[in-house]
């Protein structure tokens, strides 16, 4: 890749953002110190913080609940029926479970 101004050369770095564990890389132009950013890789690192900035400011109906055994290897634990209702969750319906980080798992209904 090269410098879009000046045609030299074009060396990366890496680009940390505050409050994302992603990371975007960047190229300076050796030549006339001109700065480019990966578009792509950029909009990730955005739109991580957007999601982290969602998930703080999500309404607290916070329930404290008792992770129970179901198997072996498996654990599981109920909904209460006021955060099932809000959510439109029935038996059989669907859920999405992702793992945000060590402390945090989100559950998406389908
Ligand atoms: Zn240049």
């Amino acid at each position: 890749m090269k410098c879009k101004k000046c045609g030299g050369r074009l060396k990366k770095f890496k680009v940390e953002v505050e409050g994302s564990d992603l990371h975007s890389e960047g190229f300076e132009c050796v030549k006339c110190g001109e700065l480019f950013f990966d578009e792509e890789k950029s909009r990730k690192v955005v739109a991580d913080l957007r999601k982290r900035e969602f998930l703080e400011e999500l309404p607290a109906l916070s329930i404290k609940q008792k992770v129970v055994k179901l198997s072996k290897d498996r654990l599981g634990f109920y909904f209460n029926k006021d955060i099932a209702r809000c959510v439109n969750l029935k038996p059989g319906g669907e859920i999405e479970v992702r793992l945000l980080d060590k402390k945090r798992i989100l559950v998406e209904v389908e």
